[in-house]
């Protein structure tokens, strides 16, 4: 099995790290024939702007926006979400990118005040045992709406701050920048299961 890496801008490293410490073999994906036979797709947290135009650049945004609407297993952190998302709410700074719409739900990218742009805080997780995730929120978008293709998968508090459309799963923190494995592990057992229509 090979798990694809979005690698495009944002912290890819730390994604390939993050699924290469769990056994499973990893491709950075900068183009079209990257996403040959991936059994999975991890799209990074970053800039979400920068990375929207380099999909464009990239000429990746169609070839994988196919992919994952055909099922392909997909986790998406942060600017990841933002880039999956069925609709933006307008940003307080403006030029938010066009997103994909493969995952129903409504985001708005940095949604928190100035002194909160970064924390840490504990998350609720479906499926996830053995205690809370150790959120790590960096200029994180918030989860305005879950429209009805999506549930609602972890929460902060009482606040939605991860959800899941069929096979794609989008979060608005970064597990991948944490020692804690157990996301990583629940996605990619849900990947190695999960049927790809192509
Ligand atoms: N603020 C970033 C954006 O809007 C997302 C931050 C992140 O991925 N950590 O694209």
């Amino acid at each position: 099995m090979i798990v694809g890496v979005l690698a495009l801008q944002g912290d890819v490293p730390e994604q390939l790290r993050a699924v290469g410490r769990l056994g499973v073999k990893v491709r950075p994906v900068r183009g079209p024939p990257d996403l040959e036979g991936l059994a999975g797709l991890l799209m990074p947290g970053g800039e979400s702007t920068t990375m929207s135009n380099l999909l464009d650049e990239s000429e990746l945004r169609e070839p994988l926006s196919q992919r994952v609407r055909a099922g392909l297993p997909t986790l998406a952190t942060c600017a990841g979400l933002i880039l999956l998302s069925r609709t933006l709410a307008p940003s307080a700074g403006g030029r938010d990118p066009q997103p994909l719409g493969l995952l129903d739900v409504r985001v708005r990218r940095n949604d928190f005040g100035r002194q909160r742009e970064s924390f840490e805080a504990p998350v609720r997780m479906e499926g996830l045992h053995g205690g809370p995730f150790p959120g790590v929120f960096i200029r994180s978008p918030r989860i305005l709406d879950v429209g009805p293709a999506a549930r609602a998968i972890a929460w902060r508090a009482d606040e939605v701050v991860g959800a899941r459309e069929g096979n794609v799963w989008g979060l608005t923190f970064h597990p991948e920048l944490t020692d804690d494995a157990r996301v990583h592990r629940a996605f990619l057992g849900m990947a190695r299961t999960a049927r790809v229509s192509r």
